[in-house]
């Protein structure tokens, strides 16, 4: 009886309560729109690749302090980690932004698009957030406004991250999600969760999605040499022919998948670079591929990177050549807590309305996020992006289209999330 109790009440004053803050969120979320949508723009127009976010990281500082928030900047080179106290005992939380642009040449129509251009592994490049994490950095700097508004009755505190490298530092480098966590950004104060979100190209802008529990996959990178003897074409036998061992290799390594793991096991092996040979009539003494591997299980994983190196070896020896591989294991997989997911998903549902709230299947994609989310309870969701009437190319590419008004979606959902948590935090311990 107690139980039904406690939980009765809880139904009657938490939409009292909520209905009041998405009131003063809605009203800021108004208020600011122009402001943070201007700042969308500006970082739109000056993309910065990973580890070299400086401008970007500049503006995110100013305003942060603007707001009288604490500050570090450098964090994991470029990353800047604000902290808002609250005026209210409660919580500490993590939310965490990514601030880098992608290698790719805009093509869009925005007024505001990129013409920047820089050097990257030797190729002058256009720069872009094609991966819109423009609109990310931008969203996390309005909730940073809304939520330094609402200061005095805010219980808690919240840790503002603005990461770096997301997509992955240069090569020789080290950056990202994995370097703050190493230098300690989730230390002094320890958040007892953290929360992000990330645009989708394939959601309407005024949608949201989530994914409970295995959400993006472990993302891992592979180079291998195959080496044989180098003849002419016209004399196989004289050659150790490594373009027909590495074809041999293309083909079996696709066994994996399907002989080896269990068929309700998801996994990825994709070679994206094959890379040998100078003439027509030239056998080379060298082919070389390039490519990743998508896992959730660690046991997957294990023997994927344990059968690559089997076949490799069975397939040169056969040939009579020789081969290295260097696997190397990148970000794990991103898990969202299963109880938090839940807790979270009934805000993201009065905000958006439930119709707008999509539940999504998990991704082979990957996502650095899971690095702060293998230390605290994580939540990251999804946010739709595409205004009625146009279309995005996907993540990555040139015409990808990021809406303007997905930042004040992003705003709302974001500062809702944070805040509501902060409250039941509260309310959970009062009982
Ligand atoms: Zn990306
Ligand atoms: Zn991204």
């Amino acid at each position: 009886m107690k139980r039904i109790g406690l939980i009765l009440i809880t139904g009657l004053l938490a939409p009292a309560a909520a209905a009041g803050q998405n009131t003063t969120i809605e009203a800021l979320v108004k208020q600011l729109a122009d402001e943070i949508i201007g700042y969308r723009h500006q970082i739109h127009e000056n993309p910065e690749l990973g580890n070299r976010e400086f401008e970007t990281a500049a503006l995110v500082a100013s305003h942060l302090e603007s707001l009288g928030i604490e500050i570090q900047t450098g964090a994991a080179h470029t990353g800047v980690v604000g902290i808002l106290r609250g005026g209210r005992p409660g919580p500490v939380i993590a939310v965490r932004a990514d601030m880098d642009a992608l290698p790719v040449t805009e093509d869009t129509p925005f007024p505001f698009k990129s013409l920047v251009r820089t050097e990257y592994l030797g190729q002058n490049v256009g720069v872009m957030h094609a991966c819109g994490h423009d609109i990310h950095t931008s969203v996390q700097m309005g909730v940073a406004s809304i939520l330094a508004s609402m200061r005095d009755e805010i219980p808690g505190t919240i840790k503002f991250i603005f990461q770096p490298a997301e997509e992955g530092p240069p090569p020789g480098e080290e950056g990202g999600a994995e370097l703050m966590v190493a230098e300690g950004v989730l230390a002094n104060p320890r958040p007892v969760a953290v929360f992000g979100l990330h645009t989708f190209a394939e959601m309407a802008v005024g949608t949201v999605g989530y994914t409970s529990g295995p959400a993006l996959a472990a993302v891992d990178h592979f180079r291998i040499d195959i080496k044989g003897k180098q003849a002419h074409g016209a004399a196989p036998h004289l050659s150790v022919d490594p373009v027909v061992m590495a074809s041999q290799v293309i083909m079996a390594l696709q066994t994996i998948r399907s002989r080896n793991l269990h068929p309700l096991q998801p996994s990825v092996i994709t070679v994206g670079i094959v890379r040998g040979g100078t003439r027509f009539n030239i056998i080379p003494d060298e082919v070389y591929l390039e490519g990743t591997v998508r896992t959730y299980d660690p046991d997957v994983r294990d023997t994927i990177e344990r059968r690559m190196a089997e076949i490799l070896d069975g397939i040169t020896r056969a040939g009579g050549g020789t081969f290295e591989l260097d696997y190397e294991r990148g970000t794990p997989a991103t898990i969202n807590n299963v109880a938090l997911t839940e807790q979270m998903v009934p805000t993201l549902q009065r905000v958006f309305g439930e119709e707008n709230v999509i539940e999504l299947e998990p991704t082979m994609g990957g996502e650095d996020f899971a690095y702060f989310a293998n230390e605290v309870p994580g939540f990251f969701f999804r946010l739709g992006m595409v205004a009625p009437g146009t279309t995005s190319g996907g993540h990555h590419t040139p015409t990808f289209l990021a809406d303007d008004a997905s930042v004040t979606h992003g705003m709302r959902a974001m500062a809702t999330v944070l805040i509501d948590f902060m409250e039941q935090w509260v309310e959970n311990a009062g009982r």
